[in-house]
């Protein structure tokens, strides 16, 4: 080592450099214990982008919503220089960060969905809120990846792997394992009470549910529901008759305690 430092590199050659990060908020999540909430210097063989040394710390580029170099915010292809100090901050929705981040041309603020196979119980819960959300067992990584890309939806995923392909650029690891939990986490996370169109979308199947007219479905409800209620809602792909019955009142007294 001593002997090679001594050594003049030739041009071009790659060179190793010191930099300095902090990582704010859940973005910790993905660092080990030592780095957690702390600065932190280390060393990258340069020319390196930003990109590039956030990736090799652990951290999904689609979790990130914005980077300060030295104080300046910066897009992923920015080069870094040494002793650059890099702030790195996750995906703000409930702050507007729209005006100064350079990451993304825009923000990430369509709080349309699509779940992995391990969320279905939030995927309805989501429907009940009125949210846009795709969720299919049988899909994929790469099919989840490419329905996202081309719907412009948020995937949430309790898979960490899926989120760090290069193909993902809007996405979310959800840290909740209990369904309620991961409802409240997802609604604090990109904000979404102001956006709750609760009981308009099938729970089963994602479709929108139109008003019945009450004649329409006398055959499809129990006499003693046909009776007792007079405003119905209907799902065109389920073929299902919807009233504000117990259950109903149940998930609106649950959605109240949300809010
Ligand atoms: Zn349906």
């Amino acid at each position: 080592m001593a002997k090679s430092a001594t050594i003049k590199k030739p041009a071009g050659k790659s060179i190793k450099k010191e930099f300095t990060f902090r990582f704010y908020a859940e973005l910790n999540d993905f660092l080990p214990p030592r780095r957690k909430q702390k600065v932190f210097v280390q060393s990258f063989k340069t020319p390196i982008t930003v990109r590039e040394t956030i990736e090799s710390l652990g951290i999904p580029l689609s979790e990130v919503d914005m980077i300060l170099v030295n104080g300046t915010s910066v897009d992923f292809e920015h080069k870094l220089k040494e002793c650059d100090y890099i702030s790195v901050f996750p995906v703000f929705e409930s702050m507007d960060v729209s005006a100064t981040t350079k990451v993304r041309k825009t923000a990430l603020r369509t709080s349309i969905f699509i779940l992995d196979a391990h969320l279905g119980k939030l995927a309805k819960y989501l429907r009940m809120l009125g949210f846009d959300t795709l969720y299919r067992s049988d899909l994929d990584d790469n099919e989840i990846i490419a329905v996202a890309r081309k719907e412009k939806r948020i995937i949430l995923t309790r898979d960490k792997l899926l989120l760090k392909s290069k193909e993902v650029s809007h996405g979310y690891f959800v840290r909740s394992i209990e369904k309620h939990e991961q409802l409240r986490e997802v609604v604090a996370k990109f904000d979404l009470k102001s956006q709750f169109k609760s009981f308009t979308r099938c729970m089963t199947c994602n479709t929108i549910l139109v008003k019945a007219d009450k004649e329409e479905i006398h055959n499809k409800v129990d006499k003693d529901i046909f009776r007792t209620f007079n405003e119905f809602f209907y799902c065109k792909n389920c073929d299902k008759v919807f009233w504000k019955g117990t259950h109903f009142m149940r998930m609106e007294a649950y959605i109240r305690e949300l809010v």
